[in-house]
């Protein structure tokens, strides 16, 4: 039976998107966000976006996303800009040369346009190409700017009428669903979402409902240069890169060890900074082509959220409280999808996916933390 009231924890892309989408199918919705709007990870995503997946499950939930950031673009300041993802695997790196071979024969099973081709095929998409064995190219993708995502969701919820609550940290309660704003106030919700990305397993372990979901840190910059070619990632080390505005936003820097989601460092590492503007000079050839080294414009770190099984936690919890979280890097491009199918499945219908019940685990058992970015499983 679809509620009447739902409280939605988090602005971010996931939990703006649901409160759309709630408020869309005529439920009254209240958005609690502790900062502004995109204050959490969605502020610090890449913003690239493809449907090059393995799995049934992640294609289906791709192939949605991707059509509704198609129609998205040209709403309000938002684009999506289609560009071609160029994955490759580095000559003598066997390992991730047969992982990516396997990997695009995957994906190519479950329909996806994307093909395997050798170093020299890749000449059309200015990129360096003499040290690259195998690629593979997914037409089917793009990038977009999340700061333009959140700006457009708060315009589309404020006219959906949802209540923006920003600037206000809640605790959440099950039994019956509530949220806390202070020891003194509790508000009676119909149901309660928590979309408060990694901190999403505090707020549920406290309300006595642990989750299997830990936080990692990754980083990226923006690099001043000259180029306009496919987005890119670079299994063999591990990097990423997409055309930006400035030239080229750029990726990796992944700590695959459980990070503190409330005692982290926003800042890039020295390290990071300098492994990922050697890449990007590799990559995009820019140091040859113009003589200048690319310039460093900004670099940040931010959390992503780690599950068992790269699987992420969708669905209820228990009865009236519902979570979305544990995106391994994902939870930008999944965000048109993911928040369309919690709010039907807030309204009574069953749509989430079995491989995303949260109910899977525990949420008490111990497990590594896995990147999310990775083509062998
Ligand atoms: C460097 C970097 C690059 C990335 N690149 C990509 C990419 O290219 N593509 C992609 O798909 N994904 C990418 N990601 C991952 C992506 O950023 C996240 O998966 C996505 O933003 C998660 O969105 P969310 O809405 O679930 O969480 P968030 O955006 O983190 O939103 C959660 C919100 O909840 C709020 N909140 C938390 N606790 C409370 C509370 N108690 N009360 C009220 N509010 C609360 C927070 O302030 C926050 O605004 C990247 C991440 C990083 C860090």
């Amino acid at each position: 039976m679809q509620p009447e009231r739902v409280a939605v924890v988090g602005a971010g892309a996931v939990g703006l998107t649901t409160a759309f989408d709630l408020a869309s199918r005529g439920v009254r919705v209240t958005l609690f966000e502790r900062d502004d709007p995109g204050a959490g990870m969605s502020g610090r995503a890449a913003g690239i976006c493809y449907d090059a997946y393995a799995e049934d499950i992640d294609v289906a939930v791709a192939d949605r996303a991707m059509e509704r950031f198609r129609e998205l673009d040209g709403e309000g300041d938002f684009r999506f800009h289609e560009t071609p993802y160029v994955f490759l695997a580095r000559e003598g790196d066997d390992p991730a040369l047969s992982a990516l071979e396997e990997a695009v024969e995957q994906m190519q099973g479950h329909g996806r346009d994307v093909s395997l081709v050798a170093g020299e095929e890749l000449d059309a998409y200015s990129i360096r190409t003499d040290d690259v064995g195998v690629a593979g190219v997914c037409s089917n993708a793009g990038w977009a700017d999340p700061e333009a995502y959140i700006d457009l969701f708060v315009e589309k919820c404020e006219r959906a009428g949802v209540e923006f609550r920003f600037g206000t940290e809640v605790e959440v309660h099950a039994d019956p669903p509530g949220v806390a704003i202070d020891d003194v106030v509790t508000e009676r919700y119909d149901a309660v979402v928590v979309a408060a990305g990694v901190f999403s397993g505090r707020l549920l372990e406290s309300a006595g409902h642990p989750v299997a979901l830990k936080p990692y840190r990754v980083q990226a910059l923006v690099a001043d240069c000259d180029y306009s070619g496919p987005i890119v990632y670079d299994a063999t080390d591990e990097s990423y890169l997409r055309p930006h505005p400035r030239g080229v936003l750029a990726g990796d820097g992944v700590e695959l060890a459980e990070a503190d989601p409330s005692d982290w460092d926003p800042s890039a590492d020295d390290w990071f900074v300098a492994d990922a503007l050697g890449a990007v000079a590799h990559r995009t050839e820019t140091d040859r082509k113009t003589e200048t080294d690319p310039k460093l414009a900004r670099a940040w770190a931010g959390l992503c959220g780690a599950t068992p099984d790269r699987n992420p936690l969708v669905g209820e919890v228990t009865d009236g409280l519902s979570l979305a979280a544990g995106w391994h890097g994902h939870g930008f491009m999944w965000a048109p999808a993911v928040g369309e199918l919690l709010a039907r499945d807030v309204c009574g219908e069953d749509v989430i996916p079995t491989p995303f019940d949260p109910g899977r685990f525990e949420g008490t058992e111990s497990f590594d933390v896995l990147d999310g970015m990775v083509l062998e499983e």
